[in-house]
């Protein structure tokens, strides 16, 4: 398998050649193409298996670019991992000219006013600061159409349940779910019953 034979844009597939893949990992042969398709997809998978690049081409592909607007929500369980998220994202995105910001605790709450205000398309960041985003209406909800949970178990395991279920209530209805998940409690299985339709499940 090739990324070539995935129907990814020109201009997606430049941005992953030029980051340096050369071949896709396992579970972006399996994950890419259901996400791309608009699918819920819960992905058991653990980091080091090339999960970050499956949901950023996923979403990479299937944003509006003339539309300025927040299309794309990722939820991470730390600032680190979130600001990881974002630079992945930015450099698979290059050549699309994809606007992302990272959301997390420690920064500038008028810094992040700012850079919402301006416009972006993709949305990354740790649980608190994204509800407050969402709170103050400085990141409005209105034309998020993915969300994607990266390790959800640990996001539960550090307290995140409530406000991933807050942040949940406000998306539009119809909203494309990806679950990205070492392991699957049962708190994480029932966020998987609660928010998904008709789950594709890849274990790899
Ligand atoms: P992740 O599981 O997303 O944390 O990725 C683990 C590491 O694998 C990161 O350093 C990625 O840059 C790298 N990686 C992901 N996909 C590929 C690929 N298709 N080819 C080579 N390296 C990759």
């Amino acid at each position: 398998d090739t990324f070539d034979s995935m129907g990814l844009q020109e201009n997606l597939l430049r941005g992953i050649y030029a980051y340096g893949f050369e071949k896709p990992s396992a579970i972006q042969q399996r994950g890419i193409v259901p996400f791309c398709r608009g699918l819920d997809v819960i992905q058991q998978a653990q980091s080091g298996t090339g999960k970050t690049a499956t949901f950023c081409s996923g979403i990479l592909q299937q944003l509006d670019y003339n539309l300025l607007e927040c299309q794309a929500l990722v939820l991470a369980p730390t600032r680190e991992l979130a600001q990881q998220i974002e630079k992945v994202m930015r450099a698979l995105g290059d050549y699309l000219g994809v606007k992302v910001h990272a959301c997390v605790g420690g920064t500038s709450v008028r810094e992040d006013q700012r850079i919402l205000s301006s416009g972006v398309h993709v949305v990354v960041g740790t649980p608190g600061r994204v509800f407050d985003m969402l709170r103050r209406q400085s990141l409005r909800p209105d034309h998020i159409k993915m969300f994607v949970l990266d390790e959800a178990d640990e996001m539960l395991s550090r307290g995140f349940k409530d406000q991933i279920y807050d942040i949940f209530q406000l998306l539009p209805a119809k909203v494309q779910v990806g679950v990205f998940s070492a392991t699957m409690p049962p708190e994480a299985l029932e966020i998987t019953r609660k928010f998904m339709n008709k789950p594709v499940r890849i274990l790899v």
